[in-house]
């Protein structure tokens, strides 16, 4: 072994994104929550989002990810299953 290296998913708790902005907080927005698949998704959800952001319009497949689907005030919510089970063979 050359190199290891270690660090945090931030797991939100339907494994989707938070990408845009949210009605708790004006003029914040967000891109983050990528439940392990950032490098995957970011590139094309934050293109996206930077879109929204200069033309005030969102984009449809933005939709799913919108940070207020969750309740504010819920301040942790455990996901039931485990993490890494989605990745086995069903
Ligand atoms: C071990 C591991 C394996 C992974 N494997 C995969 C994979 O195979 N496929 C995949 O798609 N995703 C994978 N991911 C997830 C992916 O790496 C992350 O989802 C992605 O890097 C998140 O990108 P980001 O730009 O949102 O945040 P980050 O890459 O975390 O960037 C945030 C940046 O903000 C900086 N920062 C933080 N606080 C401040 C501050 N106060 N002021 C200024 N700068 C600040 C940090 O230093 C950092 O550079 C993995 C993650 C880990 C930990």
């Amino acid at each position: 072994m050359i190199r290891q290296w270690a660090g945090m998913y931030d797991v939100s708790p339907d494994h989707l994104p938070l990408v845009g902005p949210t009605q708790q907080l004006g003029g914040w927005w967000q891109a983050n929550g990528w439940s392990g698949r950032g490098m995957l998704l970011a590139p094309y959800l934050v293109e996206l989002l930077a879109t929204e952001v200069a033309s005030g319009q969102r984009h449809p497949r933005l939709q799913m990810f919108a940070p207020d689907r969750f309740a504010p005030d819920v301040a942790t919510v455990e996901s039931a299953h485990d993490y890494y089970a989605r990745y086995a063979a069903r």
